[in-house]
């Protein structure tokens, strides 16, 4: 069976986003980490084709949940990486400073939310900026692991990994460095044309 996802490229190196990201963690996250959701996702697609061939569905709740974790982890990481640049950080502008504005009072509004969010993950999760099509709205939201807690339907457009294998080998305890590094690293322009792209998104419902 031809595996189905695959780890994407960066589209930079990994010491390029130093200081504020270092080349080990960075290697570690992409190469390890990212990877283990890729073969986790890929592993449990052929063991749900096996089951469906042998008509034995007996571990079938295992391999959904392992399916939600490695797809979302694989997801959320391919998201992750286009969102972080070596010429990151500053302030959006256009008519994606307008939605923020719209939905969060200003820019600055949603960047404290986004690491109010951040910042107070229990356990392991994500911070993320979602479009809610249902609403035309923006949203921050919270992920438990890489699955849980996100509202259906809501897209990321923008996303912080608070994961402990995100920052701990740079930061330590320290979370809050961890997330005001990551405004200096994000690269607006992804965000911003995917936010577009998304917007344009109608679920009918
Ligand atoms: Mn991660």
């Amino acid at each position: 069976m031809m595996d189905t996802y695959a780890l994407p490229e960066l589209g930079y190196g990994y010491d390029s986003l130093e200081p504020a990201y270092s080349a080990e963690i960075l290697e570690l996250h992409h190469g390890k980490h990212h990877a283990g959701y890729v073969k986790g996702a890929n592993a449990t697609l052929a063991a749900l084709a096996e089951a469906r061939d042998k008509g034995d569905f007996d571990a079938l709740n295992l391999l959904q949940k392992n399916l939600a974790f490695n797809l979302s982890g694989h997801v959320l990481h391919s998201l992750f990486w286009q969102n972080l640049g070596p010429n990151g950080g500053g302030s959006p502008g256009g008519e994606f400073a307008d939605a923020l504005a719209r939905d969060f009072g200003s820019t600055d509004g949603f960047r404290e939310q986004m690491s109010a969010a951040a910042g107070s993950v229990q356990g392991s999760g994500w911070a993320a900026l979602t479009w809610d099509p249902l609403g035309s709205q923006l949203l921050v939201q919270q992920i438990y692991d890489h699955q849980g807690n996100i509202g259906n339907g809501t897209l990321p457009i923008m996303v912080l990994d608070m994961w402990e294998h995100a920052f701990y080998l740079q930061y330590r305890n320290e979370k809050k460095r961890w997330i005001e590094a990551y405004w200096d690293i994000v690269h607006w322009q992804d965000v911003a044309e995917r936010f577009a792209k998304i917007k344009a998104i109608d679920l009918d419902l």
